[in-house]
């Protein structure tokens, strides 16, 4: 077998074949290490989590903030958030959300914006520690490598905390993108947009070009109120 393989694919086949005999090994040795089966539906956990598809990082913190602004998400949405097809609706229904808890959503955002460096990093841990024992990364399909590990939630709250400490973890680009548009009809959260063209400075104040027409125009009648009085 050894030279019929050389002969006809050379050293390449040899390692193939020797890395195949490994991993065969390595799963053999991994049946007797003792398993969670019993505990766990692995092949189940599997499934599920791979119909749901990973969230990107960035899509993760514009849903959140989509929904400490809007208070509704779609069915795939909810499900990408825990993690597990739990909501099913056609897509363009929207899955209502608990109002105290979007309240909670909105009041720490709101909040974090204006918390010294100190407070952030107090809030940042308090989160991660949260989402740390109620959240697991999930097995993902190494054929398609994808780029992200699908993360499993026990439940909503604790998708929306994991998604919010990666908008506070100040090793990371979100938090001091983190902006709420100063057009008082508005108010959204938002991440910062870079400068138009890649000059000057990002637009931090606006959430779109609209508001920023709309908020300049707001603020030019406030200034006129104050003068006149
Ligand atoms: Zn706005």
């Amino acid at each position: 077998l050894r030279t019929l393989r050389l002969k006809d694919g050379g050293k390449a086949n040899m390692g193939e074949h020797q890395s195949n005999q490994r991993m065969t090994h390595f799963l053999e040795w991994l049946r007797l290490a003792g398993n969670s089966d019993d505990v766990i539906d692995w092949a189940k956990v599997r499934a599920r989590s791979l119909a749901v598809g990973a969230l990107e990082k960035r899509d993760r913190c514009k849903l959140l903030l989509n929904v400490a602004n809007g208070g509704a998400v779609s069915a795939s949405e909810y499900n990408q958030l825990v993690g597990m097809p739990i909501a099913r609706a056609p897509d363009n229904a929207k899955v209502p959300l608990n109002a105290a808890r979007l309240q909670l959503l909105s009041s720490q955002l709101t909040h974090f914006l204006t918390a010294s460096k100190q407070e952030r990093l107090t809030m940042f841990e308090t989160l991660r520690s949260v989402a740390d024992a109620h959240t697991f990364l999930g097995p993902f399909d190494s054929t398609k490598a994808q780029r992200e590990r699908p993360l499993i939630a026990e439940n909503l709250s604790a998708g929306l905390v994991y998604s919010l400490q990666i908008i506070f973890d100040p090793r990371d680009e979100f938090a001091s993108k983190l902006n709420r548009c100063h057009f008082s009809e508005c108010n959204k959260f938002f991440f910062a947009r870079p400068a138009r063209g890649g000059v000057g400075r990002p637009s931090t104040r606006y959430c779109c070009l609209e508001h920023v027409k709309k908020g300049v125009l707001e603020q030019a009648r406030i200034r006129m109120k104050r003068n006149r009085k």
